[in-house]
C-alpha cells in the first residue's frame, strides 16, 4: 500500500449528536454517584453515569478529599453507622494498605484517610463490574423536561454533543446541576459558604514517632502558631495522616466557591497560592516530619456546599439536635455540624457521644418532578444541617436509598413520591439499624484512643 493511501479527507458536515438511552441516567460521578449507579447497576438496571470531570470519584478523588467522614458513630468505642457499598471500599483500601483508621479526638469517632489513586481504581471496578456506562468529561447543557418528568438532557464532550433519554435520573452533582438546570425549585444559603484548596503532600517522616497521629497533632499546633506570618487566612486548619505511604492530606485553607465561572476560577487561584503557603510553612517550621516532603497534588477546589433541591422535606438543624427519628429514615449521621462560614474559620459543634441523627427519604426526592431522586451534598436541608450530613459516609447512606427509591420507581409506580418509604428502608436497613464494629482490631489499638 502507498503512503497516500493511508488518510482520507473528512468535513463536518450536519452536527451529529450521539443518543444514549438508559434506565437511569446519575449526573455526578463523586462517591454519591458512584454508590447509586453501582447499585442500581447491580439491580439489573441499564445505567449511564455522566461526569463532567474526565475521572470517577468527584472530589473524593479529584479534589481529593483524602479522608472518609462521617462513616462512624462517636464515643469510645465507634461502630459503623454506614456498611452499603462502605464496608467494600474499606475491604478494599484495607487489603491494599491504601487507608489509615485516624481516632479523631476532636470529632471522637474514626475518620478514615485514604490514597486517592487506589480509591479511584476501586471505584472504576466497582461501576464496570456492575455494568455502568460512564461519560466522562461530559458537562450538561441541557435538561428536557415535560411537566413532571425529565425526559433527557444534553452534554457537551471533547467528541461532540450526546443526548440521554432515561427513564429516571439521579441529582448527585453536588451543586443541584440536574435540577437547576431542569428549572426545578434549588435552595442556596443566604451566606458564604468556603471550600478549601486541599494539598496532598508525600515523603512525610513518621518515623521519629511512635504514634503517626502526633505528627498530625505538631503539624497543626505549628499551622496554628505561625499562619500569619506565612499569609493563611483560616485559624484552625486540620491535617490527616496516612503513614504507610509516607502522605499527609493538608485541609488548611479557606476559598469563596461562587457559582460563577470565571469568578470561581479566580478565587481558586488564591486558594493555590494558600496551599502552596501551608506547605512551606510546615517545610520551613517542622523540618523533623517534613523537611523532605513534596507537593504531590493539588487538585480540583474543594466545594463545601452551593445549591441544594426543593425537597418534599427539609431538613433542619432542630431536627438534627433534637436525633429526630422520622418515619421515612434512610441514613444516619453523628458528624458535627461543620459550618464553613466564614474566611477565618468554621462553626464546629460536636454532639454527645452516641448521639445519632437522620436524613428522611424526603429530603431525597424533588418536590416537582416524579422521576428525579438526590444524593449527596445537594439535598434538601438548611445550611447547618447540611453541613453535618455532606461528609462521605452519609452520602453513600443517602446514595444508596436514592438508587433504591429509583429501582422501585421503576419497577412499576407512577412517581418516586409513591413508592412506600417502607419499601426503601427495607432495603437500606444495615444504615439505619445496627451496630457494625470495624475492623475489630481497629477498636482496641492503643493509638485509638482518646488522648487529650
Ligand atoms: C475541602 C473539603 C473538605 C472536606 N473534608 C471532608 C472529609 O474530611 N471527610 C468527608 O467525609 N467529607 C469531607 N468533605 C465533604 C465531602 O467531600 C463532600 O461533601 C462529598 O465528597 C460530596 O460527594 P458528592 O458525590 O455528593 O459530590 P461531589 O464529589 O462534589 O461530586 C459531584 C460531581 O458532579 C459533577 N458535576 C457537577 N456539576 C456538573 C455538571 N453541570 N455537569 C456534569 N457533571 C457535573 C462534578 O464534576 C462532580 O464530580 C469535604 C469537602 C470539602 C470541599
Amino acid at each position: 500500500m502507498s503512503r497516500a493511501a493511508r488518510s482520507v479527507v473528512i468535513r463536518r458536515s450536519t452536527p451529529e449528536i450521539r443518543i444514549v438511552e438508559a434506565d437511569a441516567c446519575v449526573v455526578g460521578g463523586g462517591i454519591s454517584g458512584v454508590t447509586a449507579a453501582t447499585l442500581l447497576g447491580r439491580r439489573g438496571r441499564r445505567v449511564v453515569l455522566v461526569d463532567a470531570c474526565p475521572w470517577v470519584g468527584g472530589q473524593a478523588v479529584g479534589v481529593p478529599i483524602g479522608t472518609i467522614g462521617g462513616l462512624f458513630s462517636s464515643g469510645p468505642e465507634p461502630y459503623l453507622l454506614t456498611t452499603i457499598f462502605a464496608t467494600e471500599l474499606l475491604h478494599e483500601l484495607t487489603e491494599q494498605d491504601a487507608c489509615f483508621y485516624q481516632r479523631s479526638r476532636r470529632a471522637r469517632t474514626v475518620n478514615v484517610v485514604y490514597d486517592d489513586v487506589v480509591l479511584m481504581r476501586v471505584f472504576e471496578r466497582k461501576l464496570r463490574a456492575a455494568g455502568v456506562q460512564l461519560l466522562l468529561g461530559s458537562v450538561l447543557t441541557d435538561v428536557h423536561r415535560a411537566d413532571r418528568q425529565i425526559r433527557a438532557l444534553r452534554v457537551a464532550t471533547r467528541f461532540g454533543p450526546c443526548e440521554i433519554r432515561a427513564r429516571a435520573f439521579v441529582d448527585t452533582s453536588g451543586d443541584a446541576a440536574l435540577s437547576w438546570m431542569a428549572g426545578l425549585a434549588c435552595r442556596t444559603a443566604t451566606f458564604p459558604i468556603y471550600g478549601t484548596q486541599i494539598v496532598i503532600v508525600e515523603g512525610v517522616d513518621y518515623s521519629n514517632v511512635g504514634d503517626p497521629h502526633e505528627v498530625i497533632w505538631e503539624a497543626e499546633r505549628v499551622l496554628a502558631e505561625k499562619r500569619q506570618h506565612y499569609g493563611l487566612s483560616r485559624e484552625k486548619g486540620v491535617v490527616f495522616p496516612l503513614p504507610s505511604r509516607g502522605m499527609a492530606v493538608l485541609n488548611v485553607t479557606h476559598v469563596a466557591t461562587p457559582l460563577d465561572p470565571v469568578a470561581f476560577w479566580e478565587e481558586a487561584a488564591h486558594g493555590r497560592d494558600e496551599g502552596e503557603r501551608a506547605f512551606q510553612l510546615l517545610k520551613n517550621e517542622y523540618p523533623e516530619a517534613f523537611g523532605r516532603a513534596r507537593i504531590r497534588s493539588m487538585g480540583y477546589p474543594g466545594i463545601r456546599q452551593t445549591r441544594s433541591i426543593v425537597g418534599r422535606y427539609m431538613l433542619t438543624v432542630d431536627d438534627v439536635v433534637a436525633g429526630t427519628r422520622f418515619d421515612d429514615a434512610i441514613a444516619r449521621v453523628a458528624w458535627p455540624i461543620e459550618l464553613h462560614d466564614t474566611a477565618t474559620g468554621y462553626r464546629w459543634e460536636p454532639f454527645p457521644d452516641g448521639h445519632v441523627h437522620y436524613v428522611p427519604l424526603r429530603s431525597l426526592v424533588h418536590a416537582e418532578a416524579d422521576n428525579l431522586v438526590a444524593a449527596g451534598r445537594c439535598v434538601d436541608a438548611d445550611p447547618y444541617a447540611l453541613s453535618s450530613i455532606r461528609v462521605m459516609g452519609p452520602c453513600m447512606a443517602m446514595a444508596a436509598a436514592a438508587a433504591e427509591a429509583i429501582d422501585l420507581y421503576l419497577g412499576g409506580y407512577a412517581s418516586v413520591h409513591e413508592v412506600p418509604a417502607a419499601a426503601v428502608q427495607e432495603r437500606v436497613r444495615p444504615n439505619i439499624e445496627g451496630q457494625v464494629e470495624w475492623p475489630p482490631e481497629v477498636a482496641t489499638r492503643p493509638t485509638l484512643q482518646h488522648r487529650g
